[in-house]
């Protein structure tokens, strides 16, 4: 028996396991400090209508903009607030920063009709019974129409929390809130179990719609989806889409909704702001509508 071989091993584990919670200590120590600093920046992918050409709204994704070691992004601190309970007070400075956007007099100079907003929600607040009820509040003293708001679940915690999940969806749209099924067709995807939620929107991951082109099966899937959400009524948006040839093939199968880098990556409210005419424009020219 190579004892020694085993003996190291085990040192490299013990290394690795320390280091992963230092570093999981240490992004806890910056999720204290974004809340506390004001270091959380609200980042905005827009949301684009494909038959109007318009944006239609925004996706607000966290960052950390940490001082000394730059952008954080959420890949690297959701999970670990999660965890810890720091997405709560996170989500709080979140719909603060929100709604301050959704007033935003710059950026509602930019649109025709009121823009929307869309927020992200850990499955950890699934059981925080009273976010539904604060966030209408909130809305409410700020003068924003609900309507205008939108929650996004992640599919992989809906489908392991099934009867949380159809709670806390309800008691959003008891306020007017709307609510999509974030990172459809990841892996848990019953459609079935579409019939249990009642859903508003449901967003198409990138991870199924990024092989579109090339695969068969896959385009074939991706169509029946579209099909069946418009035969229940609901929206369909389209994650991820990078190229102008995903984008036309997605239009083909039938999506008039969509996210992605080939119109716009994720931006701070100004820089988006600046950003906007040449966005309207690809898109009118990707649609070969008169400029
Ligand atoms: P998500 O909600 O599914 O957001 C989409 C992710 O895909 C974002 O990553 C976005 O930047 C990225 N993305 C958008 N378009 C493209 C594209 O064309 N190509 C590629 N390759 N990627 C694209 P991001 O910003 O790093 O966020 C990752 C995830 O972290 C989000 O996934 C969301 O689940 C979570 N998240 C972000 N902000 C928050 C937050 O404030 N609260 C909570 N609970 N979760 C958040
Ligand atoms: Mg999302
Ligand atoms: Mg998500
Ligand atoms: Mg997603």
């Amino acid at each position: 028996i190579d004892l020694q071989g085993k003996h190291q091993a085990s040192a490299i584990y013990e290394h690795s396991y320390r280091e992963r919670k230092s570093l999981q200590l240490e992004t806890e120590q910056w999720i204290r400090q974004a809340i506390a600093r004001d270091w959380l920046v609200p980042y905005l992918q827009p949301l684009v209508d494909f038959d109007t050409c318009t944006i239609r709204g925004y996706e607000v994704l966290t960052r950390i903009e940490h001082p000394q070691r730059g952008l954080i992004s959420p890949g690297q601190y959701i999970k670990i607030a999660e965890k810890t309970g720091l997405i709560v007070p996170l989500t709080e400075v979140l719909i603060e920063k929100a709604i301050k956007i959704a007033q935003s007099p710059e950026l509602n100079q930019q649109h025709q009709d009121p823009f929307r907003l869309s927020i992200n929600i850990s499955a950890k607040q699934f059981h925080q019974r009273s976010l539904p009820s604060q966030l209408a509040k909130q809305l409410k003293s700020a003068n924003i129409d609900p309507h205008r708001i939108k929650v996004e679940l992640t599919e992989s915690d809906v489908m392991e929390n099934i009867d949380a999940a159809v709670g806390i969806i309800e008691n959003f749209q008891s306020y007017g809130i709307k609510v999509a099924l974030d990172d459809f067709g990841t892996g848990y995807s019953s459609l079935a179990y579409l019939r249990q939620l009642p859903l508003d929107i449901i967003k198409l991951d990138r991870s199924i719609v990024s092989g579109v082109t090339e695969n068969e099966r896959q385009s074939a899937i991706v169509e029946m989806i579209l099909l069946l959400a418009k035969r229940i009524n609901m929206q369909v948006i389209v994650e991820g889409i990078e190229t102008s040839h995903e984008y036309h093939y997605l239009r083909k199968l039938g999506a008039s909704w969509g996210q992605g880098y080939l119109f716009a990556k994720p931006l701070p409210q100004s820089e988006i702001i600046t950003k906007i005419p040449a966005i309207v424009k690809q898109l009118k020219a990707l649609n070969g509508m008169p400029l």
